[in-house]
């Protein structure tokens, strides 16, 4: 019998380290390709002037639907409809509608990490959350019925962390309820010289379905 031949054992450690490194370089390939392909078909669905590249950056961005109990909820894209309240403009976000319709019943939840960056009462989005991720994008979430505990500005956030439950205020002065069916609205902003721009988030959140 002969004694087990080390340069043989390395060239076969060689070999074995070789294959997995190959197919390692294929499965990350893979999943590149899958990212690009998905983010070249939601950027043709979106159509509104958003890149590949953004649309690429939000699929690594958002990592969950920003509401806790998605089973309790639905959405349609109903970016860019029309809104009277507080003057004529369209509709910079989706909607988000509890089946139930009881306000403080679901958790609304952060879609990325980020920075609070605003905080508070708006005459029209009501108490609202705005969160700016590290890439530059701002996740805008209004008409909560209350805050998580302790939410303050210049907080850090993680993907997934509750930012409050959802309600119906908004539309009137501090505490105003009751204008409309209890829902999240959720909007999405690129950063830009000047004010922020939205962008339409229905196909991102069909993504995250
Ligand atoms: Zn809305």
């Amino acid at each position: 019998m002969a004694a087990k031949n080390p340069v043989v054992h390395m060239k076969r450690s060689f070999t074995v380290a070789l294959l997995v490194l190959v197919m390692l370089v294929a499965v990350c390939q893979k999943h590149l390709e899958m990212m690009l392909f998905t983010s070249l078909s939601i950027q043709k669905q979106m159509g509104n002037g958003c890149t590949g590249r953004e649309v690429y950056d939000l699929l690594q961005i958002m990592r969950c639907f920003p509401v806790e109990e998605r089973d309790s909820c639905d959405f349609q894209d109903g970016y860019g409809d029309g809104r009277t309240y507080g003057g004529k403009r369209t509709h910079e976000g989706i909607d988000i509608m509890s089946r139930s319709g009881k306000r403080g019943e679901l958790t609304v939840q952060s879609v990325s990490e980020g920075v609070v960056e605003q905080v508070g009462w708006l005459p029209l989005g009501g108490y609202r959350v705005g969160i700016r991720s590290p890439e530059g994008y701002y996740f805008y979430y209004a008409h909560l019925e209350k805050y998580a505990p302790g939410l303050k500005k210049g907080q850090k956030v993680d993907a997934g962390q509750s930012l409050g439950l959802m309600g119906d205020t908004g539309y009137g002065k501090e505490g105003t309820r009751g204008k409309f069916p209890v829902h999240l609205h959720f909007g999405i902003y690129r950063r830009t010289q000047g004010s922020d721009e939205s962008l339409n988030p229905y196909y991102l959140l069909k993504y995250l379905d």
